[in-house]
């Protein structure tokens, strides 16, 4: 069965397929399609909000099963900021250097007790007959004050969680325990259930 995955990010792109390749999918992304499908308005107020837009938006755009992530990094002292705004915390989307120095400017001299923080992330799945489901997952975590490791991407330099700093985790720690992999065990299990009763073979 095909199914879309409606991101460009090709990090969470790898990590999305990781869970469907072995599910049995025939996993499609934007590298497979001849026409730039352009960004959809990011414009909810929730990380489930986001990523229904963006899978909407793929189910729209290429008429498949299609799944999209929103994701973010949330710091209590900031209020649980960047949230939703993460990938464009310093105004532009995207620039992960930018975005990790506004944070540190924002948490400069705050104590390592209160830079307590969790990843977060949204999963949608939207069906060409009309039904959806979202599942979220979440990951604590504290931010640190100098960047450790080269792997990951986003703020994962500086966020350290259960088993290190983000960007000094393989693949296979991150996903263990991160919020888009917390995610990805709930979407599997309840995309079992909608695949059992979908008639697209
Ligand atoms: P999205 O593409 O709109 O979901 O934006 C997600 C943003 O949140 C990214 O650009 C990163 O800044 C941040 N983010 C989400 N997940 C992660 C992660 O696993 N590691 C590091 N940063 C992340």
């Amino acid at each position: 069965m095909k199914i879309f995955i409606a991101t460009k990010n090709q990090k969470k792109l790898k990590e999305l397929e990781r869970i469907l390749i072995p599910m049995g999918f025939d996993v499609l992304s934007q590298k497979d399609y001849d026409t730039d499908f352009p960004e959809p308005i990011e414009d909810g107020s929730t990380f489930e909000e986001n990523a229904i837009i963006k899978a909407r938006d793929g189910l729209k755009n290429t008429g498949l099963i299609s799944v999209a992530d929103d994701s973010g990094l949330c710091v209590d002292y900031l209020g649980g900021a960047p949230g939703i705004y993460s990938a464009r915390y310093s105004g532009e989307h995207g620039d992960d250097e930018e975005n990790n120095q506004k944070l540190l400017r924002e948490l400069d001299g705050v104590p390592m007790e209160k830079r307590t923080a969790r990843y977060v992330a949204a999963i949608a799945c939207v069906f060409p007959d009309g039904r959806l489901f979202t599942v979220r997952g979440e990951c604590e975590g504290k931010i640190a004050t100098e960047p450790h490791g080269d792997n990951g991407f986003g703020y994962d330099p500086y966020f350290i969680g259960e088993l290190g700093c983000f960007a000094e985790l393989t693949d296979e720690q991150k996903d263990s325990i991160s919020h888009r992999g917390n995610a990805l065990k709930l979407f599997k299990e309840e995309l079992k259930k909608y695949i059992e009763t979908c008639e697209e073979k």
